[in-house]
């Protein structure tokens, strides 16, 4: 009776619920665990009145190993799907290696005091999980996840040579309000306000936050400015497409939203430096979190879709090629499917094929991988039926 252990029960957290109670055949049983119990018992009671199914539900502090290591055996899973935050990452490994359970996840880990995400601390793990016989997945998610596939699939079936690989992110979406995230907001915010960075002839060239960009006529959405930023799955992809000559991430974002970070980060409120505040220390962008909406909070109303795709540049049979791999993903019929945004949905569908992948074994190889270094076939396969159709556009 294959298991599975879903760590967090935010936006993400909510839709991989759904989605794995969608799909019996795979998902035999469900335990939904998070640090605020009530917010799993909420999404619980929102499964079975859509799916029908009923999942059992844990509390648990992710960034205590030992705590989770009781969990894990109480519910005995086959496998962890990890959607809390990437400062969980680590710890979670580490309950998975004392337990022997099978990991995945959709963001790489960062420390707490300093805002860089980097894959060195999670590659550390290859070698005790390969002794202890177990896999762990990274960055299952849409980017990084299956824009990694959507490489892997470049340069596996569409190329003999790639050059280069623009990953471009749109929202172009509407959620109504003047300012919030559509995930985490201070992991998001830790992101886009560090300087950018991409690789280019064997080295990493860095640029200052938001000081380059381009237009791009994005499928389903438009033309639409993006900037570049620093993104984990160059690290990775970097290592694992030969020949590759240069790489960059671009993220769209509107004006208001632009005007509305540059303020705050102005007075201070980005920073992740803690400050006394009336004889207590409180670090400014947890403050700014609180006052910000829940990104699950976001979805009622919603309107308008993501575009996300991989622009790739090379040579098929002697000849120059160009295509943009993509998916477009609608809102408003994420929330109808599953009662969330688009940027959850497109994030927890990917986690949930990750895990199929996983546990029918069609990936299944002891050790810690990235998605572009696993057969991209099986995967593309289930990601439309899942709900993320996915396009080939010659350019
Ligand atoms: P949310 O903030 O909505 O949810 C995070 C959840 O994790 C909350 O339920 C939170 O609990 C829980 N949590 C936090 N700390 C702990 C802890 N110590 N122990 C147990 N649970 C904990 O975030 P999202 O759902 O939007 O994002 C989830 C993950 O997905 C993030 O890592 C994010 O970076 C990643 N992501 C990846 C993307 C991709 O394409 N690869 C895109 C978008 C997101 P509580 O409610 O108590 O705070």
């Amino acid at each position: 009776m294959p298991k599975v252990l879903i760590i967090g029960a935010g936006g993400v957290g909510g839709v991989v619920a759904h989605k794995c109670a969608q799909n019996p055949e795979v998902f035999e049983q469900i335990v939904l665990a998070s640090r605020t119990k009530a917010k799993c018992d909420a999404i619980a009671d929102q499964v079975k009145q859509i799916q029908g199914r009923e999942i059992q539900t844990a509390r648990v502090d992710a960034d205590d190993v030992a705590e989770t290591v009781e969990l894990i055996e109480q519910v005995q899973p086959d496998l962890l799907i990890n959607v809390a935050l990437p400062y969980q990452d680590l710890p979670l490994m580490d309950a998975c290696l004392q337990t022997k359970v099978d990991y995945l996840d959709t963001a790489n880990y960062e420390p707490k005091d300093t805002a860089k995400f980097e894959y060195q601390w999670q590659w550390a793990y290859r070698e005790r999980f390969r002794e202890a016989g177990i896999m762990a997945l990274l960055g299952s998610g849409f980017d990084p996840g299956v824009t990694n596939v959507f490489c892997a699939h470049a340069r596996d079936e569409l190329f003999d040579e790639i050059d280069t690989i623009d990953i471009l992110d749109c929202n172009g979406g509407d959620h109504g309000h003047a300012f919030a995230t559509n995930f985490n907001p201070e992991i998001n915010i830790r992101e886009i306000t560090q300087n950018g960075r991409y690789w280019e002839a064997g080295e990493w060239v860095e640029i200052e936050p938001m000081s380059q960009s381009l237009v791009f006529d994005f499928p389903g959405v438009g033309e639409r400015k993006a900037f570049l930023l620093y993104h984990e799955e160059l690290e990775s992809l970097v290592e694992n497409v030969p020949g590759l000559r240069r790489i960059r991430f671009w993220m769209t974002f509107g004006e208001e939203y632009l005007t509305h970070l540059r303020v705050l980060g102005n007075v201070g409120l980005t920073s992740i430096e803690p400050v006394e505040f009336q004889g207590q220390k409180i670090v400014p962008l947890q403050f700014l979190k609180a006052l910000l909406p829940d990104p699950a909070s976001l979805a009622e109303g919603y309107t308008g879709k993501t575009s996300i795709g991989c622009l790739i540049e090379g040579r098929k049979d002697g000849k120059a090629r160009k295509v943009f791999i993509y998916n477009v993903c609608d809102h408003a019929e994420t929330y109808r499917e599953v009662r969330a945004q688009a940027v959850s949905y497109t994030t927890g569908v990917p986690a949930t094929v990750g895990a199929e992948m996983m546990l029918t074994r069609k990936w299944h190889e002891p050790g810690v991988w990235n998605m572009e270094q696993l057969p991209s076939a099986p995967f593309l396969a289930r990601l439309g039926e899942r709900g993320l159709p996915w396009h080939v556009q010659e350019m």
